[in-house]
């Protein structure tokens, strides 16, 4: 006999479990299907973000923010602290805490919310069947009025980097290194690879970055990309633009690297660990059985329509899985949107108003187009910006890298792009995301009260500067 459900949910990351809440909120009868298990055997929810991405990577950004801070900034303040040392071991445990404290709270959460965990690995069979295989091979069989699948992602291998335990690792292996490598290479300036580097350089390690591309984070504002290299560079992050890594050798406790650069040359490096961060692929692997009626594009993503369906009537799929950008939060929105149509709610999901981070320092956060695309497009373009040197918040806080970058469209004045690298640029884009969803026009942003002082004032001062009327700054037009 199989249990019966009006939902069952394929994955418990950041898009399933917070899918299943809702629909469970909604009054849907809701089961999650999860299969990542801890150390004692028991499931784990919260999936790659908790467990081995956004919240561990932020917890070790942030520790070793303060590292860098205690060792090099506090003496501008007067603060002096002798002298300053890591205790990786503490380090690694506090992010340890902060993800078992998480998961954990997710578990209570279905528990709160009535949704029941089955524990084991999940796959679709005809007609909205899912069979469930235990960490002990026994089976067991669901039905459900609907379906979503929520299986997300797992790095990319390449051949030349094959992992080898402690010596070339994924994300994984990187949020756990014991010690503080010396030398510590990493393959692909992507997100994961600059915010992976960023922890362990601000330790002391020296960085090397290869990056197979000429363009350094080719597909973001250029204006952006630019000063985030050079903001990098500062800090001695060595990256290595058109580098293809073309082949690893481990021996002796290091790896040496092949790379083939952009000239035809090669060379060889030495590292004593190697990050592979070369990006990251749907997970369908045993998801579907040959019968599913659930279509996969050629790139391993799950077909969907714009509404998160697949070609098989009551089944959906949600966040890494599918297209669009491997993000937590898109992953939770498409969750939400999706417990709703099932509900029989009218709902939407606004995909031109995702906003991106990077968590370097200073961060990169932006919403919208690049004035790149815009102008590909031939859209006619307003461009306001304000640097952070000029901002008083930014000086009281020594942190004065960067800019906002506000572009509208020429006619209309309607915010097509905010692209903002500096302190705290992960939480001030969220400004720019709510005026972009209620459609605002730069001269809306310009006639909000922004409090002073703050980082958000150079919001404000890039929306003023659109129409070239930015206060703290020298000023290209007369005011009408
Ligand atoms: P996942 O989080 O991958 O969850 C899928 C779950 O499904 C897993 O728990 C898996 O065990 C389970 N599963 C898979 N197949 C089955 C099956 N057949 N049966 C049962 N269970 C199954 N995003 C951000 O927005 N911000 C960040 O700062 C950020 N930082 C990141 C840092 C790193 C190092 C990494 C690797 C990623 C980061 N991401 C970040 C990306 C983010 O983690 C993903 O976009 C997000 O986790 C996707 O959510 P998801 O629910 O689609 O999939
Ligand atoms: P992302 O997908 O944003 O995480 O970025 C991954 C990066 O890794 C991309 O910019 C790729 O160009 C880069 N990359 C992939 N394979 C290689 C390789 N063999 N050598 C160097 N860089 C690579």
């Amino acid at each position: 006999m199989s249990q019966e459900f009006d939902l069952v949910v394929i994955g418990g990351g950041p898009g399933g479990y917070v899918a299943a809440i809702r629909a469970a909120q909604l009054g849907l009868k809701t089961a999650c299907v999860e299969k990542w298990t801890n150390d004692k055997g028991a499931p784990v929810l919260g999936g790659t973000c908790l467990n081995v991405g956004c919240i561990p990577s932020k917890a070790l950004l942030d520790s070793t923010h303060k590292f860098h801070d205690a060792k090099h900034e506090f003496e501008s303040h007067g603060i002096n602290t002798g002298e300053v040392s890591i205790d990786v071991a503490a380090m690694l445990a506090r992010k340890n805490t902060i993800v078992d404290n998480l998961t954990m709270g997710v578990a209570g959460l279905f528990k709160a919310n009535g949704v029941t965990l089955i524990h084991g690995t999940g796959q679709l069979q005809k007609d909205r069947g899912v069979k469930v295989t235990a960490a002990n091979g026994s089976e067991s069989h669901l039905k459900a009025g609907n379906v979503i699948l929520a299986a997300g992602s797992v790095p990319v291998t390449i051949p030349s980097a094959p992992l080898i335990e402690d010596i070339i690792i994924d994300n994984v292996g990187a949020l756990s290194i014991k010690q503080v490598p010396k030398r510590l290479g990493i393959i692909g300036a992507g997100v994961i690879g600059l915010e992976m580097g960023t922890i362990w350089q601000r330790l002391g390690s020296e960085v090397v970055v290869l990056e197979a591309m000429d363009n350094f984070l080719s597909t973001i504002d250029k204006d952006l990309s630019k000063e985030a290299a050079k903001c990098l560079k500062k800090q001695g992050m060595n990256i290595r633009l058109g580098a293809l890594v073309t082949s690893t050798e481990v021996a002796n406790n290091e790896v040496k690297v092949a790379v083939k650069k952009a000239d035809g040359d090669s060379e060889t490096l030495t590292f004593d660990k190697l990050i592979v961060a070369v990006g990251r692929k749907p997970y369908t692997e045993g998801l579907l059985s040959a019968d599913s009626g659930v279509a996969v594009d050629g790139r391993g993503f799950v077909h969907v329509s714009t509404r998160c369906k697949t070609d098989a009537p009551g089944v959906y799929a949600i966040g890494d899985i599918v297209r669009g950008p491997m993000l937590a939060h898109k992953a939770s929105e498409e969750g939400m949107m999706v417990a709703d149509i099932i509900a029989g709610h009218k709902t939407l999901m606004n995909y031109d108003c995702i906003p991106w981070v990077i968590y370097t320092h200073p961060e990169l956060a932006w919403v919208g187009k690049t004035e790149q695309e815009l102008k590909a497009e031939g859209v006619a373009i307003k461009v306001g910006k304000f640097p952070f040197t000029a901002s008083g918040r930014a000086m009281a806080a020594n942190d004065t890298q960067g800019f906002v970058k506000l572009i509208a469209d020429a006619e209309t004045d309607r915010i097509l792009g905010c692209h903002i690298i500096g302190g705290n640029a992960s939480e001030l884009i969220a400004q720019a995301v709510i005026a972009m969803e209620f459609g605002s026009s730069a001269e809306d942003l310009a006639l909000t009260v922004f409090a002073h002082p703050s980082m958000g004032e150079a919001i404000h001062e890039a929306a003023l500067a659109v129409d070239g009327h930015a206060i703290h700054m020298a000023n290209r037009k007369k005011r009408k």
